[in-house]
């Protein structure tokens, strides 16, 4: 809410002046990269940064800090990352894909003001379908190991309706890969291809 009424800071590095400086917009213009998760999703993974710095920031600006000014731009990076990895043959057309925002926990999510990942993905232009959610089973998942994340979410994502395929998968943050590839085998079990997953940090 009080950024709404004050003079805008950048949410990558806190400087005045707008909501994100020339800068932090180069810093996050950098092209995806092909990352690899402790549990496999089974799918080529990419993501635009790390869990630090500017990415980090504007991550937690938009979970955390309520900065409702950071998705259109977020979705613009998103959008042009897509693009670059159509360009060199590694997804498939952006105009055929349909992003699905992996399942976040509906409770903290409302809590937030809406889910900051669906913002993102609807802000790239492209085509977009929240067909995901978590049961209600799912347990807190920080400081759990990777084997206990993913048995913390083995059978708990839930596909609500059949997305137009072929899928990416888009998510903030990726840690172990867990909700990754449990979203991914939902997917795969009701016959959906699914060209990959495009985050914004890996942890
Ligand atoms: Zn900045």
């Amino acid at each position: 809410m009080i950024e709404l009424l004050l003079p805008k800071h950048c949410a990558g590095c806190g400087a005045a002046g707008r909501a994100l400086c020339s800068a932090c917009r180069r810093h996050l213009a950098r092209p995806p990269r092909r990352i690899f998760t402790p549990v496999d999703p089974h799918i080529p993974v990419w993501a635009l940064g790390p869990y630090s710095g500017v990415h980090r920031e504007v991550v937690l600006g938009m979970k955390e800090r309520g900065r409702r000014d950071i998705p259109a731009y977020l979705g613009a990076v998103l959008g042009s990352g897509i693009e670059h990895l159509a360009a060199r043959g590694e997804l498939p057309e952006p105009e055929s894909l349909t992003l699905v925002p992996a399942p976040t926990k509906s409770a903290s999510a409302r809590l937030r003001g809406g889910d900051p990942v669906t913002a993102v993905a609807k802000s790239s232009g492209l085509r977009v379908a929240g067909c995901v959610r978590h049961g209600s089973q799912v347990g807190e998942s920080v400081g759990l190991s990777a084997s206990a994340r993913r048995r913390n979410l083995a059978g708990k994502v839930i596909l609500d309706r059949i997305p137009p395929a072929p899928v990416l998968l888009v998510d903030d943050v990726v840690t172990t890969g867990s909700t990754l590839a449990e979203t991914a085998s939902v997917l795969f079990a009701a016959n959906v291809q699914v060209a990959g997953a495009l985050v914004i940090c890996v942890a």
